[in-house]
């Protein structure tokens, strides 16, 4: 089924990535070590399209989280660590592909549909972190989702016209990818329907699901509002969403929301 040239592209390619992540800092050991392992099983499974996809959303990903950090760090919205990801961010963002990838294996006759799953699961959370990373460069006010009421920037379900401006942005760059690479073609139409409702969908869900689920924090020692339950060393009290709710369960449902998007466009244009 695996033949060794795959194996051994496979290997040489994960290989090169992992040296520039590395080098880079864009993903921390830990989070290395799991885009490893979901690259390999995506290499292995969907192909080499799938791959090329997943690099091309941590490249560009990346990249607009280095743009302006700065300010995003002034307004307390900036990833940590000089923007490096981990393996719970892998897990968030690239879970349901990987599921969507091995599916595809395990039930060849449903293969397509699951590739589908994969490339709209994608471009999802691509367009998720497009709207976040590019929204937060917004000069407009930041409006909740739910409401229109105004939103601190970073807030979870905070949404700005630049954002969409930035998911849309994501969701040509993956089908150009899905065009270009997947050695399945899928039919240019159905791939640009697939990556643009994904898109779109997965990221308003995103959006509204921040809103209502994410936790909030309010930290006791510095009085900041905040995404984690630890702050300044102590617990802080939450004041909306659910315990633990964080930022990457709603990355999980973005993923999610991608990938049966995708199914549905699948099974209703076959
Ligand atoms: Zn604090």
């Amino acid at each position: 089924m695996v033949d060794l040239w795959l194996l051994l592209e496979a290997a040489a390619f994960l290989g090169a990535v992992s040296v520039v992540v590395w080098r880079t800092r864009v993903l921390d050991a830990a989070g290395g070590a799991a885009a490893v392992v979901l690259g390999a099983v995506v290499y292995l499974t969907v192909g080499r399209g799938g791959a090329v996809l997943l690099v091309t959303f941590l490249a560009v990903s990346a990249a607009f989280t280095r743009i302006g950090y700065e300010r995003k760090r002034a307004v307390g919205a900036a990833e940590l660590k000089g923007g490096m990801r981990g393996w719970r961010n892998v897990v968030g963002n690239g879970g349901v592909a990987g599921v969507a990838a091995l599916l595809s294996a395990l039930y060849p006759s449903n293969h397509h549909l699951f590739v589908h799953a994969f490339i709209g699961s994608v471009a999802a959370v691509f367009a998720d972190t497009m709207a976040t990373e590019v929204g937060l460069l917004s000069r407009g006010k930041v409006r909740r989702i739910l409401g229109f009421g105004e939103a601190r920037p970073g807030e979870p379900g905070g949404v700005t016209a630049l954002g969409y401006v930035g998911a849309l942005t994501a969701a040509a760059i993956s089908w150009a990818v899905s065009v270009l690479f997947f050695t399945n073609p899928l039919g240019p139409s159905r791939l640009l329907l697939t990556v643009t409702l994904s898109s779109v969908v997965g990221t308003t869900v995103d959006s509204v699901s921040g809103q209502l689920l994410q936790a909030v924090y309010r930290c006791g020692v510095c009085g900041a509002l905040t995404e984690v339950p630890v702050h300044c060393g102590a617990p802080a009290q939450l004041v909306r969403g659910i315990r633990g709710f964080d930022n990457q369960a709603v990355n999980a449902v973005c993923a999610l929301t991608g990938a049966v998007v995708a199914s549905v466009v699948y099974l209703l244009t076959g």
